[in-house]
């Protein structure tokens, strides 16, 4: 937790800096392995203290739906009404977005989703998955990763969250899961993070709403 709970302070994320009651809707270009990635994000610094929101999305380029309500999400937050802090970066895998690329970004056939923290030696994705992390998803207090049937799925509404072992960061996340009000809600253990013990099938269905 950061001292965000407690002071109106500036919002620095990426090189930039937004002041209490300020939004930024900009576009940096970051060059990773040769490959220019110009990055949408919008910046919002409530004009109440609060905690940070990171919200991403588009980690798999070709999952539209989410791109577009998150640029929603960034548009319609007003500063003067907010408490706390927003990180949105609603296409943040633009190299595979405009390839139109199914799970992987095209230039090193990597899927970006299964590269974090990253590796700033490794190829492009893993290189990139490095900068991402470091930069906008460590800025928050708390994290959203919008995903969304890819262009060959149909999938049914639903949220997910990581078991880490940790219950403090558990029982949140548990709780930001069932905030959503979507039926279907998933309990994944990180198996290749944590040597969580495997009371659970991986995947399980914690929670059906009626
Ligand atoms: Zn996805």
């Amino acid at each position: 937790m950061t001292d965000s709970d407690l002071t109106v302070a500036g919002l620095s994320v990426a090189g930039f800096n937004v002041a209490p009651g300020e939004k930024l809707a900009t576009i940096k270009t970051i060059t990773i392995k040769g490959h220019d990635t110009d990055l949408p994000i919008f910046l919002i610094n409530g004009a109440s203290g609060g905690p940070t929101l990171v919200v991403t999305a588009g980690i798999h380029g070709g999952e539209y739906p989410c791109v577009e309500a998150a640029a929603r999400l960034g548009r319609s937050i007003d500063p003067g009404k907010l408490s706390g802090k927003m990180v949105i970066v609603p296409s943040a895998n633009p190299i595979a977005f405009r390839a139109r690329s199914i799970y992987i970004t095209p230039v090193d056939g990597l899927n970006l989703n299964r590269q974090f923290p990253g590796d700033p030696e490794g190829t492009y994705t893993r290189a990139w998955a490095d900068w991402l992390f470091n930069n906008i998803i460590t800025a928050g207090d708390y994290y959203i990763d919008m995903h969304g049937g890819d262009m060959i799925e149909a999938l049914i509404p639903f949220v997910s969250y990581n078991i880490t072992g940790d219950t403090a960061v558990d029982d949140k996340a548990k709780e930001m899961a069932m905030s959503y009000g979507i039926r279907a809600v998933l309990e994944k253990e990180m198996w290749a993070v944590l040597p969580v013990p495997r009371t659970r099938r991986p995947r399980e269905l914690v929670c059906q709403r009626s």
